[in-house]
């Protein structure tokens, strides 16, 4: 399969070169070039297989005549063997037709652990089949960053560069990348905000001769792989609750739009998914835009789930490519105008074609904390922030009842304690084979918000050479 840019400026490149890639050279994302769909007699036959089974059959379409393809099977038996729960992806019930999926159970507790665990494996064994160095460059509103160091800490082919907003991350998320004391890892205190983090990296990512000489890529969710390796649980979760015979719904806590676009890329693979239920915190772009027509990206505000302080959803252009009926044309005129006059508008056509998938929701600080109470009373279960956005979203759904609702649960609280413990002095505690990195060693730079400060730093600090592109590539 080949992969397209969604500004339509770049050639199609295999899985492998995409991945190895992150960003298009004309500054898109890459997409497939066509869904490959599953039909319903092989949605049916995923019931009861072992999670990384089953996702073996939902991503191989993706790298088909790509070499990565003979890699599937033993990177994601290696990478799903690091879990901590034997179904990766179980569901629990929190009401009548109301599903968590808990997504947390990966070695940093976070689900971005789920695909990165995979990427990093990919990229290892391409490197190493090229004979090639790369530099991982990523930003992080903290989950991102502590699941890249853990997957790609003492790869001899990769140095890792993390980003992320000096003082606006959790302390275990902080923990947990800063005391990594393997030395291809670095990580970045920005003076600044997420956004401002995510900018200076794409600004990295234009910098073709910087690129070229690094063997710069990226693992943010703009990186196809990370989102390939998010579809399988949507489709092991529906499969649990009747699918392909019954249609299911999800809502799932957004920051940059990659974990949802997932779901929107299982339904177009044939998975019967009813609805999906955009959920954020107060940093709430999305939902004005699904309100309005409008999206207007504005600053970003502080809150208990800080994962999702993300105003500027990168994926959500992959969601206007399908809008636009893959005219790439109309996405160019899109990001032209988002970055001459930091907003777009969509036609009134386009709204509704959005809103009979999805709905939007943001969901305030008092109401994620009273979530977290609400559940913990009627369930004894404790929840963390990102997921009580998602439960509180998801109870502003008018549609509810016959169709199963799924909460893509997203971090384990124990990652955020003082928030998820809903002030009833419960308190989570953390799975004692997580290995909380607890020690006083603390590796971190801080710079201030600045390209050049940035790339003066990673120049200085990288080992790589370039990455061998394939011949032809
Ligand atoms: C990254 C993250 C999100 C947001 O996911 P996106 O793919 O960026 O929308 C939500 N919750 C948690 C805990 C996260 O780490």
């Amino acid at each position: 399969m080949k992969f397209i840019s969604t500004r339509g400026e770049a050639p199609a490149l295999s899985f492998e070169d995409a991945l190895l890639a992150a960003l298009a050279p004309d500054g898109g994302l890459f997409m497939p070039e066509a869904w490959p769909r599953l039909e319903p007699d092989e949605i049916a036959a995923l019931a009861g297989l072992d999670y990384a089974d089953a996702a073996d059959l939902i991503m191989s379409p993706f790298l088909a005549g790509d070499p990565c393809q003979d890699d599937l099977q033993s990177v994601l038996a290696e990478a799903y063997d690091a879990f901590h729960h034997p179904a990766v992806a179980p569901l629990s019930q929190i009401g009548p037709n109301a599903f968590i999926l808990e997504l947390f159970h990966g070695p940093t507790l976070a689900f971005k652990d789920l695909a990165m665990q995979v990427v990093s494996r990919f990229m290892n064994r391409a490197l190493l089949r090229r004979g090639g160095h790369a530099t991982v460059v990523g930003a992080t509103s903290g989950d991102t960053g502590a699941a890249a160091i853990e997957a790609f800490r003492g790869l001899d082919a990769i140095d890792v560069f993390i980003l992320h907003p000096k003082g606006r991350i959790s302390d275990v998320q902080r923990r947990q990348m800063t005391t990594a004391t393997e030395a291809n890892v670095h990580n970045i205190a920005v003076e600044g905000t997420f956004d401002d983090c995510q900018a200076i990296v794409k600004a990295l990512f234009a910098d073709r001769p910087l690129c070229g000489r690094l063997g710069l890529t990226g693992i943010n969710s703009i990186n196809f792989g990370r989102i390939l390796a998010q579809v399988p649980y949507y489709f092991t979760a529906a499969v649990s609750l009747g699918a392909p015979h019954r249609p299911v719904a999800f809502t799932v806590p957004t920051g940059n739009f990659g974990d949802i676009f997932a779901g929107y890329a299982a339904r177009a693979m044939g998975l019967p998914v009813s609805r999906l239920v955009i959920a954020t915190n107060l940093n709430d772009s999305l939902p004005r835009a699904f309100a309005s027509g409008i999206y207007e990206p504005q600053g970003v505000v502080a809150t208990s789930s800080p994962s999702m302080d993300i105003q500027l959803a990168s994926n959500f252009e992959r969601l206007l490519f399908e809008l636009a009926g893959r005219d790439a044309v109309r996405v160019r005129v899109w990001m032209d105008e988002l970055r001459a006059t930091g907003a777009f508008r969509l036609s009134q056509g386009e709204l509704g074609q959005l809103r009979d998938l999805f709905g939007a929701h943001s969901v305030g600080e008092h109401e994620t904390e009273m979530t977290i109470r609400g559940v913990f009373e009627e369930t004894g279960m404790l929840i963390d922030p990102h997921t009580a956005v998602g439960v509180a979203a998801s109870a502003q759904e008018s549609d509810r009842g016959i169709t199963p609702m799924v909460v893509l649960s997203t971090a384990h609280p124990a990652k955020f304690p003082d928030a998820s413990s809903g002030r009833r002095g419960a308190c989570p505690s953390s799975p004692s084979a997580c290995g909380f990195a607890l020690a006083s060693t603390k590796r971190c730079t801080v710079l201030p918000s600045d390209v050049a400060a940035v790339a003066e730093f990673i120049v200085g600090h990288s080992r790589a050479e370039p990455v061998r592109a394939e011949a032809g590539a």
